[in-house]
């Protein structure tokens, strides 16, 4: 018996990075995974793999976060196959990245839309069904910048510093029905995210990292897996650090 049996996991932005990890850690826990991801071929790819080296099912569900009507056809579809849905990460994240002076219209926009927006279109299409079921995990992927703030991203510092408020609201509102909600900030994760860095920016990094070194993907998805097992069941509306000790 593996500690997340029975469960679904409705995961966005899972074709690849802290996602992907994500889908494979809940799955060889025993969870099914559903995947949300807007490029489909990378997502059923990933999907496969997941499936044929855990043998749990998982699959991948075109859609975009920042568009509730996508997350809530999204949403239907994972229940019309699995029947439920237990755990939600909202994962789909993107940056791009400027200075307050020279950032346009369009680029505080575009992250505020994904991260944040998506974050609540997301909760809002999944919680419904875990209302009704009296039980759910919601897990919010934010990041040490929305508590730390950073040069170059004051668009994505909002949109992180606004899901840690947005998931507070959730976990007080859902208590007593039975879900949680939490937060996850990540330092800094090896992924393509980070890959965009110059040497010079990582070294840079590295030298404020206690650990000397980035973070790995599944650093990220063993702390999703623990707050969505029965062990979590009594914390709610935290934020939990995954940093190497950059930030506490
Ligand atoms: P990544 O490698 O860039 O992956 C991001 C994933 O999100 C991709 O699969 C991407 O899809 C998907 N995505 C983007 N926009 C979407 C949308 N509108 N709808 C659905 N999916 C969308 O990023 P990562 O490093 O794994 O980051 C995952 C999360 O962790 C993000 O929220 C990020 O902000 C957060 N985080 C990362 C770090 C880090 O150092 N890497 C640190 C702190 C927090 P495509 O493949 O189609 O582009």
């Amino acid at each position: 018996m593996q500690i997340l049996n029975n469960k679904v996991a409705f995961i966005t932005g899972a074709s690849r990075g802290i996602g992907k990890a994500i889908a494979f850690t809940l799955a060889k826990s025993g969870a099914d995974i559903v995947g949300v991801d807007v490029a489909i071929d990378g997502l059923k790819s990933s999907m496969d793999e997941v499936e044929s080296s855990t043998g749990r099912k998982a699959i991948g569900i075109q859609g975009d976060v920042g568009d509730y009507a996508s997350m809530e056809r999204s949403g239907e579809e994972a229940i019309r196959l699995f029947g439920h849905i237990n755990i939600l990460v909202n994962n789909a994240g993107i940056t791009r990245d400027n200075l307050i002076l020279r950032m346009k219209d369009d680029e505080w926009e575009n992250v505020l839309r994904v991260n944040l927006t998506g974050t609540f279109n997301c909760t809002k299409a999944i919680i419904k069904g875990m209302v009704k079921n009296r039980e759910g995990r919601i897990i919010n992927i934010a990041s040490i910048v929305g508590v730390m703030g950073n040069i170059g991203q004051a668009n994505y510092a909002a949109s992180k510093a606004g899901i840690i408020g947005f998931t507070k609201s959730v976990a007080r509102e859902y208590a007593n029905r039975g879900i949680t909600a939490n937060v996850i900030a990540p330092g800094f994760i090896e992924t393509d995210m980070t890959l965009a860095l110059s040497d010079e920016v990582r070294k840079t990094l590295t030298s404020q990292i206690p650990m000397s070194r980035l973070g790995k993907p599944e650093d990220i998805a063993h702390v999703v897996k623990f707050l969505a097992s029965d062990e979590a069941s009594y914390i709610t509306g935290q934020v939990i650090h995954v940093n190497g000790g950059m930030y506490m």
